[in-house]
């Protein structure tokens, strides 16, 4: 996800923040999964971060460090603004992805804050919003409230309006 340059290390590190998942099929059914690298979220734990900068040709290469690093783009990564995470709703999905879904995720571990959000060590959902009801169902095994996208207000009925209209101060 795009949220920007490190700013600062988060002390009190439990953060909350939003995210996309994919939904994907597994062995012992429907799960959640990474958006941007292959890995599931499995219940009932937090999923951990790796940094998978060597896997990269192309980036520069950044001293050994825990994730997340400051100078890297490494840890598990959350919005600020839900907005921000409703770009990745969309994409190109792994064979076995079912669909996508936004949610709120809790940080823990080593936190950095971003200019848009945070990076960090450790992550599990807070909160997941999800308008199928067979989906909604299987992801009840994470333990956390699965509610309607449709039922909620903010930030989807925003969301929506965001591309044409400009987005109003306060
Ligand atoms: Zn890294």
């Amino acid at each position: 996800m795009e949220i920007g340059a490190a700013v600062r290390e988060v002390r009190a590190a439990r953060v909350l923040g939003w995210r996309a998942w994919t939904v994907t099929e597994s062995r012992d059914g429907l799960r959640l999964g990474s958006v941007i690298y292959v890995g599931l979220w499995l219940p009932g734990r937090a999923a951990i971060a790796a940094c998978r900068r060597d896997e990269n040709p192309f980036a520069d290469a950044v001293a050994l460090h825990h994730v997340p690093g400051a100078d890297c783009g490494c840890g598990f990564h959350a919005a600020r603004d839900p907005v921000d995470a409703l770009s990745y709703l969309r994409g190109r999905d792994e064979p076995g992805t079912v669909c996508r879904v936004l949610g709120e995720v809790v940080l823990s571990g080593q936190v950095v804050e971003t200019e848009a959000g945070w990076r960090a060590t450790a992550a599990y959902p807070a909160r997941l919003y999800v308008d199928d009801p067979a989906i909604a169902e299987a992801l009840a095994t994470y333990g956390v409230p699965v509610l309607s996208a449709r039922a909620s207000r903010p930030p989807f009925g925003h969301a929506r309006q965001r591309g044409g209209l400009p987005r109003s101060a306060g």
